[in-house]
């Protein structure tokens, strides 16, 4: 016990509690000071919220914007170009719902010091597409913190929540969270009134495309751990479309963003042979998805699909013509800069690799799958939405509160509302906030119950990797490998070679199909009971650890509802290679599971799409 007994306890009240504090959670912060004055809202984060999140390296455009004032689109234009990408698959009513709050929470971005650009003959702000408007986005994360950390009655920095906590004297109801200091081991134990997870989406559980010298660059950010996932889904809320992983085409090596390139630079892509492959594969895209290739604009998936077969028959590698525009020196300017404030990493693959935009069109290529539910596509918590215009089958309580009793979600956690971005992802923590206010008001003073056996059972488990290595340590004399524990490196290898080999990753070109992902469910068995023996070196460690066993449950309901959804909705995406063709009239659905941690069982299930904008 000598290990554990130095670890002091320190127990946090709230009313609310916001884990995570990148876009959504700084959003939820802020928007719950604004309606309850006079409650205690705390914001946890692993890392520094500073700098923390999907966005910490900086963006060049937000990608969410209707420009309402000056009647550019309007948030049901919104709603149609989402569910158009997803082919058909959104929630309308959340997707409505944060679309017509977003430009209020640009307008405060601006006002707090993000620098936007502006279109200097209309004044308006400058547009890179239909929906994203350029900035100056290397401190947009601390811009964007500032207000947050103003708002939180206190902001706890480098502490990784673990679990959360479930109320003793009312079943589903949420109650608090616990978790550690990633810095001086203590444990933390928060009680809270209302808990908002916006702990942010998944990398790192599908084998990357950089292992070995590399490894650690992915496109989406190598923390985000899949913890905003695992957390609900410990407590058994129902999560959806968590078969949706999304796949980019990017720059190869650096996964350099070609937004700007397309959109504003105007470039396009060619294949080794300089031809306009796309055209090519449209017919034997119909007979896959029908109509939805007709669409406009057309499907990333698709997209991604016509590169992948391109590439399968022998005529790439892929490249984006840059050549032309990059004799305009506006933009080779924009360009570069595209890089510098958001993905610095492109700009020096491009340097090593002697990579001259200007001489030489560089190669894209296609990522290994991520989960998420803020950028193109839609996985996460299954949420209740707003009361004005959501169904009654998606209402059973206060705008983005989860299956569970108090527990509101907001960003990647949330499902079925794709296209959200960094400004959604904001304004939907701010939607959230404003719920759980009126959740805790309405509560009284009424107290969540904490179970402190529970928590000191949890305070056991949680350190039980450092213990794990202590003891085994002495086994070996050198080496990392122990016939006694897993490290956290050699569980995330397996994790992802699994996911990779039977789930549908590159290595696989994204192919699965049903003996493939239920071997893949036994595996991901086999790898859950070895997480008990994870080995932690350090503190570190031990937040890789848990990192880890966020990721693994996360990734097995990834491949429960890959086995459930018989049909390919997503070309480009993944493939059932069993169940090759969009089926309309058995899948036009949201896919729902609910996990129960005693039996270790799924339960899946599907609910109706409806569609409220017409
Ligand atoms: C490469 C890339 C490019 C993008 N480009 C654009 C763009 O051009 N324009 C745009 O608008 N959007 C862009 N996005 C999308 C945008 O960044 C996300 O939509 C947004 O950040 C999601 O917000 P979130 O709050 O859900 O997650 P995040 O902002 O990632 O925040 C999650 C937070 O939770 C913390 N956390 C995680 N687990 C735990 C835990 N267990 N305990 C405590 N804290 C935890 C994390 O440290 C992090 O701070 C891009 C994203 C990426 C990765």
């Amino acid at each position: 016990m000598g290990l554990f007994t130095r670890r002091k306890t320190v127990m946090v009240d709230s009313d609310i509690l916001v884990i995570g504090g990148g876009m959504g959670g700084c959003g939820a912060t802020y928007e719950s000071r604004y309606w309850g004055r006079n409650l205690k809202i705390v914001c946890v984060e692993k890392a520094n919220i500073e700098r923390s999140g999907a966005v910490a390296q900086g963006l060049y455009a937000i990608n969410c914007y209707m420009g309402m004032q000056w009647n550019e689109n309007r948030p049901e234009d919104h709603v149609r170009y989402a569910r158009n990408y997803l082919m058909c698959l959104v929630r309308e009513d959340l997707g409505y719902d944060i679309a017509r709050h977003v430009d209020s929470t640009v307008h405060k971005f601006e006002e707090w010091g993000l620098p936007i650009m502006r279109d200097p003959e209309t004044g308006r702000y400058q547009r890179e597409g239909k929906w994203q408007i350029m900035i100056h986005g290397e401190s947009y994360k601390p811009i964007v913190a500032e207000a947050a950390r103003k708002a939180a009655t206190e902001v706890y920095n480098r502490i990784m929540v673990t679990h959360l906590l479930m109320d003793k004297t009312r079943p589903n109801r949420v109650a608090g969270a616990a978790g550690f200091n990633v810095r001086n081991g203590n444990f933390y134990v928060f009680r809270a009134k209302a808990v908002i997870v916006a702990a942010g989406g998944a990398s790192h559980i599908f084998k990357p495309r950089a292992v070995g010298e590399g490894m650690g660059r992915t496109w989406y950010a190598p923390w985000s751990s899949a913890s905003a996932y695992a957390l609900p889904i410990l407590v058994g809320a129902k999560m959806t479309q968590m078969e949706n992983r999304i796949v980019l085409t990017r720059f190869k090596d650096g996964y350099g963003p070609v937004g700007a390139y397309f959109l504003h630079l105007k470039t396009y892509t060619q294949n080794a042979y300089g031809q306009d492959y796309e055209p090519t594969w449209y017919e034997s895209i119909k007979e896959r998805v029908g109509d939805y290739v007709e669409r406009h604009p057309v499907p990333t998936c698709l997209r991604n699909h016509a590169l992948l077969e391109e590439v399968k028959a022998g005529r790439g590698p892929i490249r984006m013509v840059t050549k032309e525009a990059f004799k305009d020196p506006h933009k080779e300017t924009v360009g570069w800069e595209n890089f510098l404030g958001m993905t610095i990493g492109q700009a020096v693959v491009w340097a090593s690799q002697n990579i001259d935009p200007k001489e030489i069109n560089p190669e894209l290529t296609t990522s290994e799958p991520y989960v998420m539910g803020s950028h193109a596509t839609c996985s996460g918590a299954w949420a209740s939405g707003p009361e004005d215009c959501a169904p009654s089958e998606y209402q059973w309580g206060y705008n983005r509160m989860m299956t569970v009793e108090g527990l509101f979600g907001a960003g990647d956690a949330i499902g079925g509302s794709a296209h959200k971005f960094s400004s959604g992802s904001f304004t939907e923590g701010r939607i959230a906030g404003k719920a759980a206010v009126k959740y805790v008001k309405d509560l009284g003073a009424e107290q969540p119950q904490l179970s402190e056996a529970e928590y000191e059972d949890l305070k056991k488990i949680v350190y039980k990797p450092l213990e794990n290595y202590e003891v085994g340590r002495n086994e070996i004399v050198a080496g990392t490998v122990s016939p006694s524990y897993l490290l956290p490196i050699h569980g995330l290898q397996r994790l992802e070679k699994i996911m990779d080999e039977y789930v549908g990753g590159i290595g696989a070109h994204y192919t699965t199909n049903e003996p493939l992902l239920t071997r893949g469910l036994e595996l991901l068995g086999m790898l859950k009971e070895d997480l008990a023996y994870l080995g932690a070196e350090d503190l570190h460690q031990l937040q890789r650890a848990w990192e880890l066993q966020h990721r693994v449950l996360a990734s097995e309901c990834v491949t429960q509802h890959t086995l459930f959804r018989t049909e390919t909705r997503w070309p480009g995406y993944y493939y059932r290679a069993d169940h090759p063709k969009l089926d309309d009239k058995d899948w036009h659905c949201f896919t729902l599971s609910r996990y129960d941690r005693d039996s270790g069982k799924w339960e899946m299930e599907k609910a109706p799409v409806y569609h409220i904008v017409d």
